[in-house]
């Protein structure tokens, strides 16, 4: 049987970040994948806020350089603003820094990261289960001291610690498609269904594309309105349409349990208003590992993890949360009410909302 001290399930940035910060401290770390490529497919915006967007939505966070250090070659274009669509047309400009990545080379960069610290990746390695405090794996048994589940939105491993579920989790789907799309991040509010949005996020002579539904309000096709989206926008994918859920009501209520801990959207660290969770599950996994890696070399308690993470994150990501609820509640029901929500959050409120701050008072 192998036996490892930390074992990690997922190579998302969660699992990836984790595993480096474990083995960065000498523990053995194996981090397990069941996709046969790392990243590969991508479901996902590709858009990572830049460094500063990020500080301003979590004062809290040290050391956010070493963190967030990645090359130019992996940032497609600079992004420098949000255009906020309402269901008429109607367009409100926010200012908003980042950048787009292609998120395959993006996640296969931070596992690179992982094992050039010693951490060993298997691929084609599903998790299945944990039984009498052992991992069953499609490639056989593996004894740990601790266990992290980065296996994304519907975690099996937050199942097997007895931790919650991800509560209303949304379908979003996304491709890509050519063409040059300016500098600025496209959103579009109603139009398509109820309770349904759609994004062109640019990169270089090309653009991700998607969709994102509540079911709470619209009960038809995600794919239907994928496509009523495309042909209103005049977009043509050029790439297979790939679809995944999205944590939308904010962290789960406890992310340890024995010696387990989850991270990334296994734990629901996503910013419920813009579905943003690429930061968050890099910095969660840098506390995560670093704990993970303590108490297998002087017993520090896991529960550091717990209150680690959530001195630097709860207090924005609930705010989003609530905020994500207040829209649900009045705007998304139609587009008269978005537009008319739109309308009456304006620019500055709107511009508050998307960095996960007070839209009220
Ligand atoms: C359509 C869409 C668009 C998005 N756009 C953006 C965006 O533009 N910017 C942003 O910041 N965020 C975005 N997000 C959210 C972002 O993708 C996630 O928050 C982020 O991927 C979380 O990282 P993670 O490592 O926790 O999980 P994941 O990236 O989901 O990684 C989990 C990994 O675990 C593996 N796994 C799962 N189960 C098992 C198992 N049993 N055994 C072994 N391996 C397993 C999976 O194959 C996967 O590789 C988007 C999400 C969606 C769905």
């Amino acid at each position: 049987m192998d036996e490892v001290d930390v074992l990690v399930i997922g190579s998302g940035p969660a699992g990836s970040i984790t595993s480096r910060y474990a083995a960065m401290k000498g523990v053995s770390v194996m981090f397990l994948e069941r996709r046969s490529e790392v990243g590969v497919p991508v479901r996902c915006g590709e858009f990572m806020p830049s460094d500063e967007e990020i500080v301003d939505m979590f004062p809290k966070l040290k050391d956010e350089a070493s963190l967030f250090d990645i090359p130019d070659e992996l940032r497609c274009i600079d992004i420098n603003g949000i255009d906020l669509i309402n269901p008429a047309g109607k367009t409100t400009k926010l200012e908003f820094s980042g950048y787009t990545t292609d998120r395959d080379r993006f996640d296969q960069y931070l596992a690179k990261l992982a094992q050039e610290e010693g951490a060993v990746l298997s691929k084609s390695h599903v998790f299945q289960g944990i039984e009498d405090g052992i991992a069953r794996t499609s490639k056989g048994d593996i004894r740990y001291k601790v266990i992290v589940g980065a296996d994304g939105p519907g975690s099996k491993v937050a199942q097997n610690l007895g931790l919650a579920k991800n509560r209303n989790p949304y379908p979003a789907v996304t491709a890509q498609v050519k063409g040059d799309f300016g500098d600025s991040m496209k959103m579009f509010f109603g139009g398509i269904a109820p309770g349904a949005y759609g994004w062109i996020i640019p990169k270089d002579g090309r653009a991700n594309i998607g969709v994102g539904m509540s079911p709470k309000f619209s009960n038809g096709s995600l794919r239907s309105y994928f496509e009523k989206f495309t042909e209103r926008n005049g977009l043509i994918p050029e790439t297979k349409i790939m679809g995944k859920y999205v944590p939308s009501e904010g962290p789960i209520a406890k992310t340890v349990s024995g010696n387990g801990m989850v991270v990334g959207d296994a734990a629901g660290q996503v910013i419920s208003v813009n579905g943003g969770g690429i930061p968050l599950a890099m910095i969660a996994g840098r506390i995560c590992g670093n704990v993970a890696a303590d108490n297998v070399l002087n017993g520090t308690s896991l529960q550091t993890y717990e209150a680690e993470w959530r001195d630097v994150m709860e207090a924005p990501l609930k705010t989003a949360a609530f905020n994500k609820k207040l829209a649900d509640t009045f705007a998304f029901r139609s587009d008269f009410t978005t537009k008319m929500c739109m309308g009456i959050l304006g620019k500055r409120r709107m511009a508050n909302l998307i960095r996960c701050k007070r839209i009220f008072p």
